[in-house]
């Protein structure tokens, strides 16, 4: 086959900056894109505009071709599977949208080049993918009181959750074996096929179904796990709540979560924290309100009263002639927050007017004497 001119098919020149030549090409996909373009040898042309762009557009591949032609960059075969990255992909589809071809263009591209990265997966160095695979976190919720919230815990839970087999030592291989090489893939995770695409054959490179990528069987499964590696088993684990945690908390016990399949790695345990209800405060995120009602003739006199708090209790003086309504601030005793630091418990003075007809006749004539002699 007759060498082509990559600068040629672009139509710009050897001196011409990335922009130039990325503008040209921009232009060509335009006319040429079979799309747009209905005549018979638009998509064999765009082949080769593709070819050449793929080429011109690497520092790396255009210094190679200027020093050794177009086979040293996967020459007429156009896309060399693996120089053909996600990057060339990013380019095209920035050209659909930009030139105002909508998404229905980019999806076909996303189809075309989906083949060269195994179906659309994020994989570009076609490397086997490790027999392991991570066991996943567990999430668990625990309640706790304000106290505890404060001082810490430690708690026991019961849980569901794979563990490692012990039979295999988690490789899943019946004991004394090994994983054999996939015959399909030839061990290396990946097949390659061609296809028919509107650019013609191409190259399609996918992941080996029979090894699911890892270019390895395990033959002789160890019968215990079935060749997982691992089991479901009732576990009772100890773990430390640390003091000073607010409601809704999300503490992450690494490790803590299922083994791994095939000795992967281990996941966490997520333990979401929530306050049980202290029916004794109203709660406002870190701040508790504690209602405190005295009789009208002790916000008058002034007295002293007890406050509960989520450590105990604590006295606190009423000074006389003090109003309903009145609030007063524990500083720092109330509940943490998410910086872990704790809020404050406000004491609202409730003063209690009683009603005429809660009075007996004695309490009444001296209410009526006490506000004679105010006049
Ligand atoms: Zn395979
Ligand atoms: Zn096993």
């Amino acid at each position: 086959m007759a060498k082509k001119d990559y600068y040629e098919i672009l139509g710009v020149e050897r001196s011409s900056t990335p922009e130039a030549i990325k503008s040209s090409y921009r232009k060509l996909v335009m006319k040429y894109h079979p799309d747009v373009n209905k005549d018979s040898d638009a998509s064999q042309k765009m082949t080769e505009i593709n070819e050449a762009y793929n080429a011109l557009s690497d520092p790396k591949k255009k210094q190679q071709y200027d020093m050794y032609g177009d086979t040293g960059v996967g020459g007429s075969q156009g896309f060399g599977g693996a120089g053909f990255g996600e990057n060339q992909q990013g380019n095209m589809n920035d050209f659909f949208r930009q030139s105002g071809f909508g998404g229905g263009t980019g999806s076909i591209f996303d189809d075309i080049f989906g083949a060269f990265t195994g179906g659309g997966g994020r994989q570009r160095n076609y490397r086997p993918k490790p027999m392991g695979r991570p066991g996943g976190d567990i999430s668990f919720s625990t309640n706790i009181t304000y106290l505890e919230a404060i001082q810490g815990k430690t708690i026991k839970i019961e849980l569901d959750r794979f563990t490692k087999c012990t039979d295999c030592s988690g490789t899943g291989s019946k004991n004394g074996t090994s994983p054999e090489t996939c015959s399909h893939c030839k061990g290396s995770g990946y097949v390659q096929h061609q296809e028919q695409s509107i650019f013609g054959m191409v190259n399609s490179v996918s992941e080996c179904s029979n090894c699911n990528g890892t270019g390895k069987i395990i033959k002789d499964k160890c019968p215990t796990c079935r060749g997982f590696g691992r089991i479901k088993k009732k576990t009772t684990i100890e773990l430390n709540i640390p003091p000073t945690v607010s409601d809704g908390t999300n503490i992450r016990y690494q490790g803590y979560g299922n083994a791994g399949i095939n000795g992967g790695a281990l996941g966490d345990l997520i333990l979401n924290i929530r306050y049980k209800v202290d029916t004794r405060f109203k709660r406002h995120q870190s701040t508790l309100v504690y209602d405190n009602i005295i009789s009208f003739t002790k916000a008058i006199l002034g007295t002293v009263v007890s406050i509960p708090t989520i450590e105990g209790s604590e006295r606190i003086k009423i000074l006389p002639g003090t109003q309903s309504g009145k609030e007063v601030l524990l500083r720092g005793k109330g509940l943490p927050n998410s910086r872990r630091r704790r809020g404050d418990i406000i004491v609202r003075i409730i003063v209690d007017i009683p009603t005429v007809n809660k009075l007996n006749r004695k309490q009444k004539k001296s209410i009526e004497e006490l506000d004679a002699s105010l006049k």
